[in-house]
């Protein structure tokens, strides 16, 4: 059946498509990257995280445990130029970690020798998520900075790794590159469409639900 959209192509998202998505992701990300850390970038990735750490539980003593979630807020600004603006695109920190809370039981802020997941919903022009791992990179830097032993601090840098998962790649160019040692997971490939996710529905949610009978086939 054909169907007609307002304006741009939409791919309405329900709950369980989402839960569906990250659930068949998860072994992937479990068998080749076993995250010990989540960095959620929020509020989009949230959720997403949420159902992640359920299906990725690490397994220690015996016993399976959650492994930790963080977050961190990033706005996308994008403007189209003009005299008084600034050309190009910035991203501007609402919101950091913790370091004083994350790093209680060592001795440098808590990022060393940990699997880092940073967790998205939609890696678009990857701005956003070039720009987490640049910032992470730099705090990870400090901190093995401040190991004075050189055979531990080379062990730490060896053991930290960092990777992201996002819900929704778009395959589209991107504005920017991930660096080649960061390990890249996406549940779903999806054209170049705008993604509506249920948790950012301020109306019927049974009706966007239903809607998706009309989503494009990607
Ligand atoms: P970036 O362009 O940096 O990869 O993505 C920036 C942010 O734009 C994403 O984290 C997301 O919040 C928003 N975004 C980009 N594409 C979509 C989309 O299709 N749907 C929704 N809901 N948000 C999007």
């Amino acid at each position: 059946m054909s169907h007609i959209l307002t304006d741009v192509e939409m791919l309405r998202l329900s709950y369980n498509d989402i839960h569906t998505a990250i659930q068949n992701a998860a072994p992937k990300i479990k068998e080749e990257f076993a995250p010990t850390l989540f960095i959620a970038i929020g509020g989009g990735g949230f959720i997403p995280a949420r159902i992640l750490r359920t299906q990725l539980k690490a397994e220690k003593d015996g016993k399976k445990r959650n492994i930790p979630i963080q977050a961190v807020g990033l706005v996308l600004y994008e403007d189209m130029g003009g005299v008084e603006e600034k050309v190009g695109t910035e991203v501007v920190r609402t919101q950091w970690l913790d370091f004083s809370t994350l790093g209680q039981n060592f001795t440098h802020g808590g990022l060393l020798g940990r699997h880092i997941l940073v967790v998205d919903e939609v890696d678009d022009t990857r701005t956003t998520l070039t720009y987490t791992i640049r910032e992470l990179q730099t705090d990870i830097e400090k901190q093995l900075a401040l190991i004075t032993d050189e055979t531990e601090r080379e062990r730490l840098r060896k053991e930290t790794r960092l990777g992201i998962f996002v819900v929704h790649n778009k395959l589209k160019p991107k504005a920017a590159e991930l660096p080649a040692d960061v390990a890249y997971f996406s549940a779903v490939d999806t054209p170049d469409v705008w993604l509506a996710y249920p948790w950012e529905c301020d109306g019927d949610i049974d009706a966007h639900d239903s809607l998706r009978t009309h989503n494009p086939k990607i």
